[in-house]
């Protein structure tokens, strides 16, 4: 078993062959997914995916990038579907430094309101962060986050930081970079961070681990990251795989 725990299965890359990525998905034990929607489109889809599939569920809130953009009405929709049985957290939300379309002020209020959401339909959250790490904990501080708790989606950050992350709640989420030959934070943080605590996704179209690195990636892939894994600690390949699906099933309440 494995649980890719942040699939955009909802781009347009998945388009042309979404049941054959599903195959191979199943195939390469992949028994749970959460598609990711964070914006109108992409959250439109990743709800007829939920819905069609058993096996995958959503996570819909409004990407930090593209703060600017979201209005009151969206995050009343957010809210809305929050109520909907097979939506499992919020996000992904966040702070993205790297690109500058919304300016830093805005991404921090959206990025607060859409904690606060969270706290009212009592769903944990997916961080994305990219460049401003202290910024996102200084928030998830202020804010309270620990009381709905969540993931810290494809991190990058250090150990230290990744600990401070999991005393606020929050499970740390690897995915492909974990198997770069030159990603030491990744596998630092595999190494110190205890198994209870870590989760494994693809964030599939994008990420791609080796030997896939630089291609369209996929859910199945997500078996390298657990071998990564299972490798730096020390474990086998299903210890990894039954903790983290036990883990991501705990955290988005899933039985
Ligand atoms: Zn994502």
């Amino acid at each position: 078993m494995l649980f890719d725990t942040h699939a955009h299965l909802n781009a347009e890359q998945f388009n042309e062959d979404l049941e054959e990525v599903i195959a191979r998905a199943k195939e390469a034990g992949v028994t749970n997914m959460v598609v990711v929607g964070f914006d109108r489109p992409t959250i439109t889809r990743a709800m007829e995916l939920a819905e069609s599939y058993e096996f995958i569920y959503a996570c819909v809130g409004w990407h930090p990038v593209d703060a600017i953009d979201m209005t009151e009405e969206d995050l009343k929709w957010i809210e809305e579907l929050a109520a909907h049985p097979k939506v499992v957290a919020i996000g992904e939300m966040g702070l993205d430094y790297h690109w500058d379309k919304s300016p830093k002020d805005i991404q921090k209020e959206v990025f607060r309101k859409q904690i606060r959401l969270a706290k009212k339909v009592k769903l944990p959250i997916v961080i994305h962060n990219r460049e401003a790490t202290q910024d996102i904990v200084e928030i998830l501080k202020e804010e309270g986050a620990a009381e709905v708790g969540g993931i810290m989606h494809c991190f990058s950050g250090s150990a230290e930081t990744a600990k401070e992350c999991v005393n606020m709640n929050f499970y740390i989420s690897l995915g492909g970079p974990v198997t770069f030959k030159n990603a030491k934070k990744p596998k630092e943080v595999a190494a110190e961070i205890p198994l209870g605590k870590l989760l494994i996704e693809t964030d599939c179209p994008y990420l791609a681990p080796h030997p896939y690195r630089g291609k369209r990636n996929e859910p199945s892939y997500v078996k390298l990251v657990a071998e990564q894994i299972a490798e730096i600690k020390g474990l086998t390949y299903e210890e990894v795989a039954e903790a983290t699906t036990q883990n991501a099933k705990k955290c988005f309440a899933i039985n």
